[in-house]
């Protein structure tokens, strides 16, 4: 049974297992969540990136998709860096938003991670509207079999975490 709880605030701050980062398809860091993740971690995040970049993920990490690296100089483990899609009026891109949580889950899973951190991906420079990214984001953790104990969901502002809220409730959990 995974529990889901929000919590305002910087995800760097996060004492848990996983961090998951909003990154960009290029692995090599970007603005929001990505920006934060990597100054307050340090290069070490950075050079694993550049290792997977020459390696397993020559043209760059998928969307939808997750991999893990360290988590450098912040108070987690593993970094679970997933590509979230960037919003589009004219084509639904939600599976592939709902696989960067389930995706991610996995990894956190092969990695043994029981408490993982979430920022609401694609909500930011990848412009999905909140409220749907997070009825997206929720359904997706909730409907997925996981050893992850806790799953946090980590908001910065107050838009996200009123949307967050308001879904959760909805699906009975608690907050
Ligand atoms: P994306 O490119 O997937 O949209 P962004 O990083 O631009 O990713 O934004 C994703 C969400 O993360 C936005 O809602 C943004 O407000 C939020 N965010 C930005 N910095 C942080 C942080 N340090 N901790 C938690 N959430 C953050």
């Amino acid at each position: 049974m995974t529990n889901i709880t929000l919590v305002p605030g910087d995800i760097t701050r996060q004492a848990v297992d996983a961090v998951v980062n909003a990154a960009n398809s290029s692995l090599l860091g970007g603005g929001g969540v990505d920006g934060a993740i990597h100054r307050a971690g340090g290069p070490e995040i950075l050079r694993e990136c550049r290792a997977l970049r020459s390696s397993r993920y020559s043209e760059g990490l998928p969307a939808g998709q997750a991999v893990a690296t360290g988590a450098g100089l912040l108070p987690a483990h593993w970094v679970i860096h997933t590509v979230g899609p960037v919003w589009s009026c004219s084509e639904d891109r939600s599976e592939l938003l709902g696989s960067c949580y389930v995706e991610s889950l996995r990894v956190a899973d092969a990695l043994g991670a029981r408490t993982a951190a979430f920022p609401a991906i694609s909500t930011g420079a990848y412009r999905w509207p909140v409220a749907e990214a997070a009825r997206i984001a929720l359904r997706a953790v909730h409907g997925t079999e996981t050893g992850v104990a806790e799953v946090r969901f980590v908001l910065i502002d107050n838009t996200a975490r009123d949307a967050f809220a308001e879904t959760l409730q909805q699906l009975g959990g608690s907050g």
